[in-house]
């Protein structure tokens, strides 16, 4: 067993999509509609995918 590298043994990595702000803008060009992220449903963090969330490998 060893610490996960890509998230540092937490187990969640910042969300790629909204950045980690768990908001996310929608809008298209010159218009803004910042709503939840979907991707990571506003907590502004996904399940790594490396270590499957248990921070190990
Ligand atoms: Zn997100
Ligand atoms: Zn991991």
């Amino acid at each position: 067993m060893a610490t996960c590298r890509e998230c540092h043994g937490k187990g969640s990595v910042q969300c790629p999509d909204c950045k980690g702000k768990g908001k996310k803008d929608y809008g298209g060009f010159l218009s803004t509609d910042y709503r939840e992220c979907k991707l990571c449903n506003g907590s502004g963090k996904k399940k790594c995918g490396v270590c499957n969330g248990k921070g190990t490998i």
